[in-house]
């Protein structure tokens, strides 16, 4: 099955890939995703740790301490630009492309 292709603007073939998820186990909430994104397609929210996660990485976290994540709030707005993905440098955000069928 072939993905949704478009087109820029001297006629070539470019393919977007729209926005899936966010690891917020890797997100520090520095917020660059959310400043590129023009589509309101991201939201920070309190981190929320599932009981049996691995937190390793932030062990100089007070477990009672609070901390923001990034999260998809509208992901059916997202235009595939993968701008966001290009800012992070924790390279939590993944994207994939739609399928055209
Ligand atoms: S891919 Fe583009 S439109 Fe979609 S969430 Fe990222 S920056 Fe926003
Ligand atoms: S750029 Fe990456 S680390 Fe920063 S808030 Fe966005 S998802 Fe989290």
């Amino acid at each position: 099955m072939a993905n949704y292709q478009g087109l820029t603007q001297d006629g070539s073939a470019w393919e977007p890939e729209f926005i899936t998820e966010i690891d917020q186990t890797k997100c520090i909430g520095c917020g660059r995703c959310y400043k590129v994104c023009s589509r309101d397609v991201l939201n920070l929210v309190e981190y929320e740790a599932d009981e049996d996660e691995d937190d390793d990485e932030y062990d100089d976290f007070d477990d009672d301490e609070q901390r923001m994540v990034m999260a998809v709030a509208n992901a059916g707005d997202c235009i595939g630009c993968v701008a966001c993905a290009s800012v992070c440098s924790k390279r939590c955000i993944s994207h994939s492309p739609l399928n055209a069928a």
